[in-house]
């Protein structure tokens, strides 16, 4: 679902960003990504996105060839990856329910639809008892969660979630770990950075480390059996 093949970012102020990268993700993956702040995650990310443009290389995401993507075609890459960030991003002026509404008036979903879509989005994350609550009105953990509904309503294959508890203490970041759990094991595809030594400390889950633009570890610890 995603595959890197030798794939180089070089900033135009000379920056090496990305040093030919060779990854390949597969759909259901519930991947975490660690390194020091520079070491090339967030620019890993936006060559998923396409907010940036690789240098050298070959990119796939999600059946679609990034790496020479028509311009046209960048809407329907970006319908199939939801995107949580560390800050939240809710539009403090809307409703729980219209924060999430709205990423489906984006892509034209019909009126009748939606409603059903925003409260099974929002069952998804245990946040149906707040439809009308404003994001100031909720605790971080909560607004995290509204943004993870958001990110899913549409049903993307993928979510790249960039340090999503990074705001919230221990307590709660475990909390929403086990929403995007949930979520990965209804199929849909995680990768996510973070800086929470817990999540790597227990997890069994892969774990890929970027260090000055070059994956140096790349790894998936065995559930113990005894
Ligand atoms: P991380 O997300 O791991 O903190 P980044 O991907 O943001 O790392 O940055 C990797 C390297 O690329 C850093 O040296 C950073 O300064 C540089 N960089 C990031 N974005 C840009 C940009 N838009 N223009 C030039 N250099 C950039």
């Amino acid at each position: 679902m995603i595959q890197f093949q030798e794939v180089t970012k070089i900033y135009p102020n000379g920056v090496h960003a990305l040093k030919n990268i060779n990854l390949q993700i597969s759909s259901g993956e519930f991947i975490l990504m660690i390194g020091e702040s520079g070491a090339g995650k967030s620019t890993l990310n936006k060559l998923i996105t396409r907010e940036e443009k690789l240098t050298s290389g070959e990119l796939f995401v999600n059946g679609i060839k990034v790496s020479t993507i028509k311009e046209k075609r960048i809407p329907q890459l970006r319908r199939s990856i939801g995107m949580v960030f560390q800050d939240f991003r809710l539009l403090s002026k809307m409703t729980v329910y219209e924060n999430v509404a709205f990423a489906q008036e984006t892509i034209g979903v019909p009126i009748n639809l939606i409603r059903d879509n925003v409260f099974h989005a929002l069952k998804m994350v245990g946040l149906e008892s707040k439809v009308n609550a404003f994001p100031k009105e909720l605790s971080g953990g909560e607004q995290q969660r509204v943004a993870i509904a958001r990110a899913i309503v549409n049903r993307p294959k993928l979510i790249i979630a960039d340090e999503p508890t990074g705001n919230l203490d221990s307590k709660t970041a475990w909390e929403i770990m086990k929403v995007f759990e949930d979520i990965n094991k209804l199929g849909t595809t995680i990768l996510m950075t973070t800086h929470n030594k817990e999540f790597v400390e227990h997890t069994t889950k892969r774990v890929i480390l970027i260090e000055n633009g070059s994956i140096l570890r790349d790894h998936q610890r065995k559930v113990r059996t005894s």
